[in-house]
């Protein structure tokens, strides 16, 4: 059976006061039974990584580079999370892909960068409002999924996070019954082109106004093996409701 994930993704949001988020966290989930993983701005791995240590919850990035090191201003490696203390790291998330013109094929470089440098790479894929309406939502998230996902993908590194770009920062979630729907298509999707074994594995994140209300009819979903979370990851007092439904 596959052990659920509750995932914060802090964004741009974080300063150094918000540290003490952690220790908060920590004081009151001392032993989660689930895995507990933040993605807080880069700036803040470090010294998130000291807090972090001796405790269940593991650090990750929100994007790394393709590269492992060179003349790319502004960008960070997956090594150089690595090195901070990360041990994941989310690429292609649709804030990424509209802010910043990540394709697929970028997408999945991303995703080989994360896993050269020994991290998980928490590929997010996900339909906008107009998809949805279109009817066209497994064939767009079909699509990310052949472009995202490298060859050589392992289950163990991967995870895969199912964002409907509509439902980010909306308070509007899919209906269970949809939730069930893409999860269950994109673990067949995978299950064709990887086999038994990693379809089994792979766990597969909802994201999109996840709460503490909502998040434990989500998290029981048959192909739901926990949430990544923005706006209520920030509090350790909110993502604590959130941990605890996982
Ligand atoms: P919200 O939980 O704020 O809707 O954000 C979801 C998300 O984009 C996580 O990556």
């Amino acid at each position: 059976t596959r052990r659920k994930m509750a995932a914060g993704n802090w964004k741009m949001n974080g300063l150094a006061e918000a540290l003490s988020e952690l220790d908060t966290l920590d004081a009151t989930l001392p032993r989660p039974r689930c895995d507990v993983l933040l993605c807080p701005p880069a700036t803040l791995l470090s010294s998130m990584a000291a807090l972090a240590k001796g405790t269940a919850i593991k650090l990750g990035g929100q994007d790394c580079h393709w590269q492992e090191k060179g003349a790319h201003t502004g960008d960070i490696s997956a090594e150089m999370l690595a090195d901070a203390g990360a041990v994941a790291v989310i690429v292609g998330h649709s804030e990424r892909r509209a802010d910043h013109g990540e394709d697929d094929a970028t997408v999945r470089a991303k995703a080989e960068a994360a896993h050269r440098a020994g991290l998980t790479a928490i590929i997010c894929v996900g339909e906008t409002g107009d998809d949805r309406d279109a009817g066209r939502t497994l064939d767009v998230v079909g699509a990310q999924l052949d472009g995202s996902i490298p060859d050589n993908a392992d289950a163990a590194g991967t995870i895969i996070a199912y964002e409907p770009v509509w439902a980010i920062g909306t308070g509007r979630t899919p209906t269970l019954g949809d939730i069930e729907e893409v999860h269950r298509f994109i673990r067949a999707r995978l299950t064709d082109r990887f086999g038994d074994a990693f379809g089994d594995a792979v766990r597969l994140l909802y994201g999109g106004s996840v709460k503490a209300g909502n998040a434990a009819e989500i998290f029981e979903i048959a192909d739901v093996d926990g949430g990544l979370v923005g706006g209520a990851s920030l509090k350790a007092s909110d993502f604590k409701g959130i941990v605890d439904a996982a």
